[in-house]
């Protein structure tokens, strides 16, 4: 049914559009749709990215002060707590570990070695979370992409015995053949998250990624200054591996080490590039301590809760998420405290989940499936507030039909177009194309597909746990504006105030947020009232999971 609609949609002219636009939205839905409004969400924004907040850093007071406001909104509009136990919040342990990395590391043979610099060559960090984290006299061995795929036919494995080796990995998935690994689309296999993931997996006792620009996305500098100073993680789960330890690598170190095996790195890669590539011993070993400093503290998710109307499928939950935290305060040159208000990213996804709460709350019946609101904690430092809610969910994960996330607005104004990340991986996408016909726009690609958005904020958790998840991206042809303007905004705003102080509440047009909000409240109606929950796309990287989720609810 829902098919042939977004069929007939897809091919009608405007005039007939129009005509059936009531099959698709009801007056009710429109009615409700059509309460969110600039001023609330202006005045969401503006509290929860005041000073008084600190940038809401995970567990600080600023933290807490942004966590009980959105209680108290929750509250006020109605809503049920939706944390599991019946409470607001879902408190969750947040472990800080920092690493020194000695100044200088050997690579050795018998007959050679090689030194690899501390910054300049490498960074590590440790993924234990213990006073020491230590490499004695281990074995290098290239593992390629160090990809794991049934799907694509793909094991770089290939069950070779790994455990207390360090591998050498590539960044990124094979691009080559647009039939695998999506062509030139950066997957999940290709974040160095993944990467980490599997040297733990078959026992490694640590990995090295081989870093480039390209299979990156970004530079040297930026794999620097991410991987020093304080990391935060969650606190290892019982029987979950862990990889000691993590590190990175320029590609002329990585060229250094593959020469003292007597090998050369770009036919190593290139040897990758096959199926039946097979790890390489390089007969190279390694020998690192890395000292922690450890400390714990704690923050929590807020989750708010609309009881579905229907008996049976009220069970099921469409699950909006926004993450509340941002960087907090620094010191500047001077000593003084600066203030990361993360105006954009996120206060404004906080205030737009708000405001699409207010619109159920508004809406004359309830959906037939549950609602919940999830501002998450701690997006980043790598979505821990979003993983701790999969981990331990408000309702079991083959139970919850669809995550939304919203993780920053647009801002310049209202547009023609409306770019869906990851485009093409679930059935949600029918729903937004309809939707975003309805109000007269296009669904459109994410404009750089293969620096793997998909992968950088909430819903990679949910999509981990198998929820079919969606986000959407600012839009770029601004109506009004001429052809390129929307985009120029962009890249300003990201040049100049990307994760910058000065991400703040100054010359925003809240057209296009509102716009967007309206099409991310109907897209949860609609999907809470569907007789079937959206499914990955066959084939998709995130379709076992799902199948593993449904079948822990028997189905
Ligand atoms: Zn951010």
């Amino acid at each position: 049914m829902r098919l042939l609609l977004v069929g007939a949609l897809a091919t009608m002219t405007a005039a007939g559009l129009a005509a059936i636009q009531p099959a698709l939205l009801t007056r009710e839905e429109r009615a409700a749709a059509s309460t969110i409004r600039e001023s609330r969400m202006r005045a969401d924004v503006r509290f929860l990215s005041s000073d008084l907040l600190e940038g809401r850093g995970p567990a600080t007071r600023g933290d807490r002060l942004a966590r009980e406001y959105l209680v108290a909104r929750f509250e006020a509009m109605g809503l049920e707590p939706g944390a599991p136990g019946g409470t607001w919040e879902q408190g969750l342990e947040l472990v800080g570990v920092t690493a020194a990395c000695p100044e200088v590391l050997r690579v050795s043979t018998d007959a050679a070695r090689t030194e690899l610099r501390f910054h300049e060559d490498y960074v590590a960090f440790s993924g234990t979370q213990a006073p020491e984290a230590r490499l004695d006299d281990a074995e290098i061995v290239f593992v390629g992409y160090g990809i794991v795929a049934p799907e694509h036919g793909w094991d770089d494995f290939k069950g070779a015995d790994l455990r207390g080796r360090v591998l050498l990995v590539m960044n990124n998935d094979p691009e080559n053949d647009p039939r695998t690994f999506a062509g030139k689309r950066r997957l999940y296999y290709g974040r160095w998250d993944y990467k980490y993931e599997m040297a733990a997996r078959v026992g490694a006792a640590g990995a090295i990624i081989v870093h480039t620009d390209a299979s990156a996305g970004y530079g040297w500098n930026v794999v620097q200054s991410s991987w020093t100073g304080e990391q935060l993680s969650l606190p290892a789960g019982p029987g979950e591996p862990t990889l000691p330890v993590k590190a990175w690598a320029t590609e002329e170190a990585c060229r250094r080490i593959a020469r003292l095996a007597g090998r050369d790195l770009d036919a190593l890669r290139a040897s990758a590039e096959r199926r039946d590539f097979r790890p390489v011993p390089l007969g190279v070993r390694l020998t690192l301590a890395l000292r922690n400093e450890v400390s714990r503290r704690s923050s929590a998710n807020v989750i708010g809760r609309l009881p579905g109307r229907d008996p049976v499928l009220s069970r099921e939950a469409v699950v909006y998420s926004a993450h509340h935290d941002h960087l907090g305060t620094k010191t500047g040159p001077r000593g003084e405290p600066v203030v990361y208000k993360g105006a954009l990213d996120n206060a404004s996804g906080l205030a737009t989940m708000l405001a699409i709460a207010e619109a159920f709350v508004a809406l004359p019946e309830r959906p037939r499936r549950s609602i919940l609101f999830a501002a998450v904690a701690a997006e980043e430092q790598g979505l821990l507030g979003s993983a701790h809610l999969l981990r331990q969910p408000p309702v079991p994960a083959g139970r919850l039909a669809a995550n939304v996330n919203i993780d920053g607005m647009n801002i310049w104004g209202r547009t023609r177009d409306v770019p869906v990340i990851g485009l093409g991986k679930s059935s949600l996408d029918d729903w937004v194309r309809a939707i975003a016909e309805a109000q007269g726009r296009a669904v459109v690609p994410e404009a750089f597909p293969d620096k793997g958005a998909y992968y950088r904020s909430d819903h990679l958790s949910f999509a981990r746990a198998g929820v079919p998840s969606v986000t959407v991206d600012a839009g770029t042809e601004v109506l009004g504006k001429p052809a390129g303007w929307g985009r120029d905004r962009q890249r300003e705003w990201e040049a100049a105030h990307y994760h910058q102080p000065t991400d703040d509440l100054v010359g925003w047009d809240f057209s296009g947020v509102v716009e967007d909000a309206q099409l991310l409240f109907l897209l949860g109606a609609k999907v809470a009232d569907a007789p079937l929950a959206p499914s990955w796309r066959p084939g998709d990287e995130f379709e076992a999971a799902r199948r593993k989720a449904l079948a822990e609810v028997g189905r």
